[in-house]
């Protein structure tokens, strides 16, 4: 490929903080509110204009995961951050009955149910809400391009946005960028799963609108409804590949709908329409960074404790070797050593990106155990900031102390 020597240049630098979290989705929304709310100065950084990434901009409605979907479900698994988002949810009416066979649970704090359908609207409402009042400066509309690095160790980001290329100096980056951006670019060593053997594929979930009374069991909202549109070939990082499966998904969605409606006869008659697309394919799964501990598939399957447990994940594996595995006991536990990347210091990471095989992540995946995660990060990297440690040698007992305090369910 033929080469262009970009010139150097002197930059501002327009923040200093403590703590900044790349990327707005469940995992790094709730990661700057815990981090906050620990009191450090946090910057939350985010390409679109709105919160919640997957949930919101691919209108991925259904957040699984409060607990198992089957017996043993005794235990609610994801407490803290994640059920305040739900319970506020339900006092503004922003909630839905889930499509899944499920045990309902009253839907009181520590009585979730497994799974819940969301208002996209009203959940973009209630977390940055819940962002602000907990002091989280919030920068949307700028997109993460390179970490400020000294030798192995982040001392910033670089963004682009509307006031051109800005420095922003911080002590703690946590990468919520869902791909492992931050990391990955710092060189820290990740892996992905091959095309030959990608499990989970990418979708473009789609609105529709005008259902009336159809009986259509999808995530309903007023007269609304998602639909798990079109699937395509896999998670990419590669803009012309993202590109690629946009066209093909975006140009199939009225077939799509056609088979939908032909399959609904009652929706054809309410006379139901495809109200909007949403403003990004929804992808599975990119890149996983290599950290301290890989999360592997014996974990999930026998439920693994682990003494620096820091959430847990209860959801069911959704492709084990083509079926839908549920977890016979409740709920395997993540280690903090799974956030830690190996070789670069300063960084935390969180949501789906975190280290771990397939198998496992295909549970932890579900925005539930996500936003537990995420309050776990926030909370490490508010500690390491405040107590000048790197990650790496954050007193764990600490962390878990203070996850508990502040009610994360962590069984110890
Ligand atoms: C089609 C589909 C169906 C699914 N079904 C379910 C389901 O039924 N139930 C369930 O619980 N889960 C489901 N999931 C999984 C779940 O939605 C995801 O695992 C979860 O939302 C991931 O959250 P995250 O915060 O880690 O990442 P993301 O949601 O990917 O968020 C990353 C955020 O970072 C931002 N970002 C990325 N790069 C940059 C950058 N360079 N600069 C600035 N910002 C950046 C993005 O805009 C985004 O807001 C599904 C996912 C898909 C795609």
């Amino acid at each position: 490929m033929a080469k262009y020597r970009e010139p150097a240049r002197e930059i501002d630098i327009t923040g200093e903080y403590d703590v900044v979290v790349v990327g707005g989705g469940v995992a790094g929304s709730v990661a700057a509110i815990a981090s906050a709310r620990n009191k450090a100065k946090t910057l939350l950084i985010e390409q679109f204009g709105f919160l919640g990434g997957t949930a919101t901009a691919s209108l991925m409605n259904n957040i699984n995961g409060f607990r198992n979907q089957v017996e043993p479900d005794g235990t609610q698994t994801v407490k803290g951050i994640a059920e305040e988002i739900i319970l506020r949810l339900k006092e503004i009416g922003g909630l839905g009955k889930s499509p899944y066979k499920q045990k309902d649970y009253p839907t009181t704090k520590g009585n979730l149910s497994y799974s819940y359908c969301i208002d996209p609207e009203k959940f973009k409402y209630t977390v940055l809400d819940m962002a602000v009042e907990s002091d989280v400066d919030v920068l949307f509309h700028s997109y993460f391009s390179m970490p400020i690095l000294e030798k192995d160790k982040i001392k910033g980001i670089i963004v682009e946005n509307k006031s051109g290329r800005t420095a922003i100096a911080a002590k703690i980056v946590i990468d919520a960028t869902g791909d492992g951006d931050v990391a990955a670019r710092a060189g820290a060593p990740f892996w992905e799963a091959k095309h030959e053997d990608k499990k989970l594929v990418d979708g473009l979930m789609y609105k529709i609108s005008g259902i009336k009374d159809a009986p259509f069991a999808n995530c309903r909202y007023g007269d609304s409804s998602v639909v798990w549109g079109p699937a395509m070939v896999w998670g990419h990082n590669d803009a012309w590949e993202i590109s690629h499966s946009e066209i093909a998904t975006r140009l199939e969605v009225y077939n799509h709908f056609k088979h939908v409606l032909d399959a609904n006869p009652g929706l054809k008659a309410s006379g139901a329409y495809v109200a909007e697309t949403p403003v990004m394919l929804g992808i599975r799964q990119t890149r996983f960074i290599e950290s301290e501990y890989k999360l592997t598939a014996d974990d999930a399957i026998t439920g693994r404790r682990f003494e620096d447990v820091v959430a847990i994940s209860s959801a069911p594996i959704i492709n084990y070797y083509g079926y839908r595995r549920f977890l016979t006991h409740e709920g395997y536990d993540i280690p903090y050593r799974s956030l830690v990347p190996r070789k670069i210091d300063n960084v935390v990471i969180t949501g789906r990106c975190i280290s771990s095989e397939q198998q496992p992540f295909e549970s932890h995946r579900s925005m539930a155990p996500m936003m537990a995660i995420g309050q776990a990060s926030g909370t490490a990297a508010a500690l390491c900031a405040k107590g000048g440690v790197v990650p790496r040698k954050l007193d764990v007992k600490l962390l878990q102390k203070t996850l508990k305090d502040q009610g994360q369910e962590l069984r110890i």
